[in-house]
């Protein structure tokens, strides 16, 4: 639905992004993290055609956003980190505006004033003026004008900014409703709203696109070598005294007891056959083994490990 292909934007001399390229697919949230300033909302602009990109360029469903951006603009509900609400106007004064702007009317119009009245949440304010909503409502005033037309493709910036948690978690649903039969594409600098939200991840630092997959598929790129968690029932200190021995073990941590088993930390570096050597002296000395299991490395790991690996990249 939403092609990414080479994409760089210069601001004077501020590369803000440099060669991004990803696929967003129907059906799919694609999550865009990054700390700020890594560029996210000048990558929201241009697929909106907001901005012209210095280099590169995407589509949206076929149509591409420099040479066809009214026809990609139909196929989007946009949601900017800062919306332009019209604080004069009430807040169904103002959906009916954007959605005859967008070409409804009639019962049309109506139909789509009443979804989003009760899908955003807005009952309570509907006949309020702009400028006395509070900042919730005005985030879901907000969200309710970017999906006013039933647009096929979302592009959400920084969406939960300014939510307390249970409009957090209403909007998470509605989100997920949502990207049943549409393209959802949502900025954060929060690593939680992409574990609870995202089915694909972007992470863009500086501009650069420093890592792209699912969450799984992140997490395995930074954990390095072999992590395993080991349980067993033995002596804590003929376990410890026997692996410390190992050539393959690189680091050994003692981490508790359960009842007459022992839990153990144990890694290596990449290439060495640690579960199978553990299996070896497991078996040799006759350890009843309960647990022995893959640990990942969390995505707060991953996405700390990845942003110092480009710094590295950068200062060399
Ligand atoms: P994010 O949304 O991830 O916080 P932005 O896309 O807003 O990042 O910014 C990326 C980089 O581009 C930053 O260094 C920012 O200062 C710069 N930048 C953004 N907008 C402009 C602009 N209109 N003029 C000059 N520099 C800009």
């Amino acid at each position: 639905m939403i092609e990414v292909k080479s994409v760089g934007m210069n601001y004077g001399n501020t590369k803000a992004l440099d060669e991004v390229s990803f696929v967003a697919e129907k059906g799919k949230i694609l999550g865009l993290l990054g700390p700020n300033g890594a560029g996210k909302t000048t990558l929201m602009r241009i697929l909106t055609s907001y901005l012209y990109p210095s280099k590169g360029t995407a589509t949206i469903d076929g149509h591409d956003v420099t040479e066809e951006p009214l026809a990609a603009r139909r196929l989007i509900g946009y949601m900017p980190e800062t919306v332009p609400l019209y604080d004069d106007m009430l807040v169904d004064e103002y959906l009916i505006f954007i959605g005859s702007a967008r070409g409804l009317g009639g019962e049309q119009l109506r139909q789509r004033l009443r979804w989003v009245k009760e899908n955003c949440g807005l009952g309570p304010i509907w006949k309020h003026t702009i400028s006395e909503i509070s900042k919730g409502f005005r985030q879901r005033a907000g969200l309710a004008q970017a999906l006013i037309h039933d647009p096929q493709v979302l592009i959400l910036d920084e969406p939960m900014t300014g939510l307390d948690p249970l409009q957090i978690i209403g909007i998470r649903e509605l989100m997920h409703r949502l990207a049943q039969d549409k393209t959802v594409i949502f900025s954060t600098h929060i690593l939680q709203e992409v574990e609870a939200l995202a089915d694909r991840i972007v992470i863009l630092n500086n501009g650069r696109m420093i890592a792209e997959g699912t969450r799984h598929e992140i997490t395995q790129m930074a954990t390095k070598g072999e992590k395993l968690t080991l349980v067993v029932k033995a002596d804590e200190n003929d376990v410890r005294s026997t692996l410390e021995n190992e050539e393959v073990v690189d680091e050994l941590r003692f981490v508790g007891s359960e009842g007459n088993y022992i839990k153990f930390f144990v890694s290596a570096d990449t290439g060495k056959p640690l579960v199978s050597r553990l299996n070896e002296v497991i078996d040799k000395k006759g350890w009843s083994i309960r647990e022995l299991k893959r640990e990942q490395a969390s995505l707060e790991e991953a996405f700390i490990w990845l942003l110092s690996r480009d710094q590295k990249k950068d200062r060399r």
